[in-house]
């Protein structure tokens, strides 16, 4: 019944013309978007379904509401292989429907809330469903919080087992101390012990 689309598409024609509320749902098995002129893909360990109804709240305001529920693959912050981040995202947002505009965007309504703005009654919800799962999504993930990285110089992943560099540069001579010769340091002079040598007249 829902077949796997390449866009997430709601249809608000009927909608906008006052009569029937709009309801779309399917599965996603990655999502295209753009930022700014940059394309990007968001990639699903598996089908990630959709689900979003819209309702009029008069003239062309309407709100969306719904849910999304993606399996995100991520990159390992530290060796960059792939984590799946399960995620489920809550959808709702004013939307308002202007014809001059080109591509939906998120703007802030007069309310201080976000509003969907989009100029197209056959609404691409891809943007939207990117930017709020990105928001969902925590900024960065370890594939195992001891993940020991890649090395800064061959690139070998050193979960594999270590490479020539880690044998020839010890952990304790990377993280030098600055290089400050211990017994230096001293006390500051305190500007005021002089004042307890001072002669005051005798009253
Ligand atoms: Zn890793
Ligand atoms: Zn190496």
């Amino acid at each position: 019944m829902n077949p796997m689309n390449d866009q997430p598409r709601i249809h608000l024609g009927s909608l906008l013309r006052g009569s029937d509320d709009a309801h779309v749902s399917g599965e996603l098995d990655h999502l295209d978007y753009h930022q700014g002129d940059e394309a990007h893909t968001l990639r699903f360990a598996k089908p990630a379904q959709y689900s979003a109804d819209v309702n009029s709240l008069g003239g062309d305001d309407m709100y969306l509401q719904g849910s999304f529920v993606p399996t995100l693959i991520m990159e390992c912050a530290r060796c960059l292989r792939d984590v799946e981040v399960p995620l489920k995202v809550q959808l709702g947002t004013l939307m308002r429907y202007d014809p001059s505009v080109d591509q939906p965007y998120l703007d802030e309504a007069e309310s201080g809330e976000e509003v969907l703005m989009f100029g197209e009654p056959d609404l691409d919800l891809s943007g939207y469903l990117a930017e709020t799962t990105l928001l969902s999504a925590p900024l960065s993930v370890l594939h195992t919080p001891e993940c020991k990285g890649l090395c800064q110089v061959c690139g070998h992943d050193l979960n594999e087992g270590p490479c020539e560099h880690m044998a020839q540069v010890p952990v304790e001579e990377i993280d030098d101390e600055l290089g400050i010769p211990a017994g230096k340091a001293h006390a500051k002079q305190n500007p005021f012990t002089a004042l307890k040598d001072l002669d005051l007249p005798e009253g």
